[in-house]
C-alpha cells in the first residue's frame, strides 16, 4: 500500500512522513532527496545545471540508494551534503527539468513497487502514484513554515534572517507551483491537513486515524 504526502516546503512533511512510516511499519521514500541527489551529482561533475540535456544524462545514469538513514549517490554518502545551501540553491532548476522528472518518477515507482511505503514530495499523489490508497496534502501558513525552517537552519549553525528564509521560500513555492510538469498540486482525492499550531504527536495521531480505515480496506 502507498500513502502519499505532498505539500509545500517547510510544512513539516519529512518529519511527519518519516514518523508516520515508522508508526505504521511502512518504509519511507524521500523524493526531495532524489532531486537533491541529482543536483549534487551534476554540480560534482561540473555540469551546468541549466544545460537540460547534460543534466538529463546525469539523472539517467545516477545510482541512488537509501541505506538506513543515509543517502548514497554513485557509491558516496551524501546525506549531509545534499542539504547544504549550495545544493538547495540549484535544486529547483533541476526539478524543472522534465526529462529528469521522468527518470526520477520511474525510479520512485520501481523503489515502491512492492511493500508498504509512505512517499513524500510534491507530485506523489498527482503524478507518481495517482491510484495510491491514501493521499495527504500537508500544508501550513507561509509564516509558520518560514519560522520552522529558520529555527532548523539556526540550529544547524547557518546565519540567516527570518526575512531571507521567507523570501527564499516564496521563490521555491512559486517555482514548485508553476513548473510545467509535476507541479505542486493537491490531488483531487487528497485530504488537506494544516499543521499550524499542532504538535508533531497530534499530527501523527490524526494521520494514523485517517490512514487506518484505508489500510484495513487495502487488503
Ligand atoms: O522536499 P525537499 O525540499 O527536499 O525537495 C527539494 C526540491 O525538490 C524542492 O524544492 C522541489 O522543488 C523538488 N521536488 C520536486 N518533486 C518532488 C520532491 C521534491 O520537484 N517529488
Amino acid at each position: 500500500m502507498i500513502i502519499t504526502i505532498d505539500g509545500p516546503a517547510g510544512a513539516g512533511k519529512s518529519t511527519v512522513a518519516k514518523l508516520l512510516a515508522q508508526r505504521l511499519g511502512f518504509r519511507f521514500l524521500d523524493t526531495g532527496a532524489m532531486y537533491r541527489a541529482v543536483t549534487w551529482a551534476a554540480l560534482k561533475q561540473g555540469v551546468d545545471i541549466h544545460d537540460h540535456d547534460s543534466v538529463a544524462t546525469v539523472a539517467n545514469e545516477i545510482e541512488i540508494a537509501f541505506v538506513g538513514k543515509s543517502v548514497i549517490v554513485n557509491g558516496q554518502d551524501v546525506t549531509t551534503e545534499i542539504r547544504t545551501p549550495y545544493v538547495t540553491s540549484g535544486v529547483s532548476e533541476i526539478a524543472d527539468n522534465a526529462t529528469v522528472r521522468e527518470s526520477l518518477v520511474h525510479l520512485q515507482r520501481e523503489i515502491a513497487a512492492d511493500g508498504n511505503f509512505v512517499c513524500e514530495g510534491r507530485d506523489q499523489g498527482t503524478v507518481v502514484f495517482p491510484t495510491a490508497e491514501c493521499k495527504i496534502f500537508l500544508t501550513a501558513s507561509p509564516e509558520e513554515r518560514a519560522e520552522r525552517r529558520h529555527r532548523q537552519m539556526v540550529k544547524s549553525g547557518e546565519e540567516v534572517s527570518l526575512e531571507e528564509v521567507l523570501t527564499q521560500q516564496e521563490e521555491r513555492d512559486r517555482r514548485d507551483q508553476t513548473r510545467p510538469v509535476g507541479r505542486l498540486l493537491k490531488a483531487e482525492d487528497a485530504i488537506e491537513y494544516i499543521t499550524d499550531d499542532k504538535t508533531l504527536e497530534s499530527i501523527i495521531e490524526d494521520l494514523i486515524e485517517i490512514a487506518k480505515p484505508l489500510i484495513a480496506t487495502s487488503g
